[in-house]
């Protein structure tokens, strides 16, 4: 075996996760190898996601944890290592603000005595203010959420949303993709390396210690430590590692649209918008380049989810999927039309059991898990990274984490994140909202 196929981690995938993985261990003096079948850093479901940044989550500990992330984007110039890291120029983050709606028995009741705990700025907009910082949403409370084939989707609202809870602190990041290319050269400089167009095929392991990877060319990686970072094949990826059924929780691919949609004639969405996260009508959405409004779903039950085949699934674009978002969308932005033609992405969420990710050891020693991302954690990219690679090193250093979850504190906003609430073995969180929301 040469020297070149031998690390101290290999991380399968080089997704947004999977390459601040590698630049978190990497700076800690790891030589590691990030492998990914596809020709580069961020082509996998990072490249097609909405790149938002807030803080609305369920709970205590995913509030707190996006939170601390926002601040890995504000400062990501510096958190990298200066200006001239990556040839191809830094992100942006753009801080358009949040604005959940407040609908009756909406997001906002469990999200704002979390915001207030951890002191997390943020501003109650009545109808007055909303309609100030945003002319051409509609008031009307549109919910439950129904699908536009229902008689229920066109009664008009009887009653008014109470406003909106705004924290001026999120936003979006210009380009997903860019931010792993970003995360794969600051890797680099501290000597990282990155294979790609290469699909891991085995791991190897010995004594219940993993002990590397076997390439689909057949070439053998040697390594102590293997990290799944896969997204959407992370359960392809445990399974190959022999422990399917060994995880309380487990996850699975799921298909998402996100539409395109012009703003409505005379409103510049994308110089005035902001990122709106909306239960009530079943959509977020936020600006876009060219004048453009992205909208994603917030998945509600009355949408039959598509679990599917990571590897076989259908790309394009559903016309019944892009009526249902695009009418709730249109049903809050007044003067939204239904274009004829469908603009968009398809792509998919990894998605767990309860919504949360699993950022974990597992019961083969030496590999570790950040999965279960349901389409919630790019935000967290940065501090997912942190955070695995100080579970990671702990561990390696013979810390019982099963037994004595890590905690981890933030290093930007000093606030502490206890691991134990992303363990693979935990039970179902019932505070989660079973959706993107988490
Ligand atoms: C449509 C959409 C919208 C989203 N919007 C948001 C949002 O607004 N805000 C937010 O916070 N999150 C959002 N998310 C979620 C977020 O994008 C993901 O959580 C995040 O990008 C996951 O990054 P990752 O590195 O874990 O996975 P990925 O980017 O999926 O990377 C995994 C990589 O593993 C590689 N791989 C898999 N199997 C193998 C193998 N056998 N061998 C080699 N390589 C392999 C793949 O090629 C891939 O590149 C969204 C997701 C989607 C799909």
């Amino acid at each position: 075996m040469s020297s070149e196929n031998k690390y101290d981690a290999v991380i399968i995938g080089a997704g947004v996760i999977g390459s601040a993985v590698a630049y978190e261990l990497a700076q800690r003096g790891w030589k590691t190898c990030n492998i990914d079948k596809l020709p580069a850093a961020g082509y996998g479901s990072t490249s097609n996601s909405c790149a938002i940044v807030r803080f609305s989550y369920s709970t205590y500990q995913g509030v707190a944890m996006s939170y601390e992330g926002m601040h890995y984007w504000t400062d990501w110039e510096n958190y990298l290592g200066g200006p001239e890291i990556d040839e191809s120029g830094l992100i942006e983050f753009r801080q358009t603000g949040t604005a959940l709606i407040k609908a009756p028995d909406g997001h906002h009741q469990k999200v704002t005595p979390l915001l207030e705990e951890l002191n997390i700025p943020h501003e109650h907009w009545d109808l007055n203010r909303l309609s100030e910082r945003l002319p051409i949403l509609d008031h009307g409370v549109l919910g439950p959420p129904s699908r536009p084939e229902d008689e229920s989707f066109w009664a008009d609202p009887t009653d008014d949303i109470e406003g909106a809870l705004f924290t001026p602190e999120s936003g979006y990041v210009s380009d997903p993709q860019l931010s792993s290319h970003n995360l794969q050269r600051a890797a680099e400089a501290f000597g990282a390396e990155f294979r790609f167009g290469q699909t891991v095929v085995a791991i190897n392991n010995e004594d219940n210690r993993t002990t590397g990877v076997r390439l689909e060319d057949g070439t053998e990686i040697q390594s102590p430590v293997v990290v799944n970072v896969a997204g959407p094949h992370s359960y392809l990826i445990n399974d190959l590692a022999g422990l399917t059924g060994t995880m309380n929780i487990t996850t699975k691919a799921l298909r998402h649209e996100v539409h395109h949609v012009p703003s409505p004639e005379g409103f510049d969405f994308e110089a005035d918008g902001l990122h709106i996260s909306d239960g009530d009508a079943a959509v977020y959405f936020r600006p876009a380049v060219g004048n453009n409004i992205l909208i994603g779903s917030e998945d509600p039950e009355c949408d039959v989810k598509e679990w599917v085949d990571p590897d076989d699934f259908d790309q394009e674009i559903h016309d019944d999927q892009w009526e249902a978002q695009v009418l709730r969308c249109a049903r809050r932005v007044e003067g939204l039309g239904l274009p004829h033609e469908k603009k968009g992405v398809v792509d998919l969420y990894d998605v767990s059991d309860d919504w949360i990710p699993i950022y974990d050891r597992t019961d083969l020693d030496g590999f570790y898990v950040a999965i279960g991302t349901s389409g919630n954690q790019y935000k967290n990219a940065g501090v997912a990274g942190h955070c695995m690679a100080e579970l990671i090193t702990a561990v390696e250093a013979g810390h019982d984490h099963d037994a004595d979850p890590i905690k981890v504190n933030g290093r930007y906003t000093g606030l502490e994140m206890d691991l134990g609430f992303y363990s693979r073995n935990r039970e179902i969180n019932p505070n989660s909202s079973f959706s993107v929301n988490g």
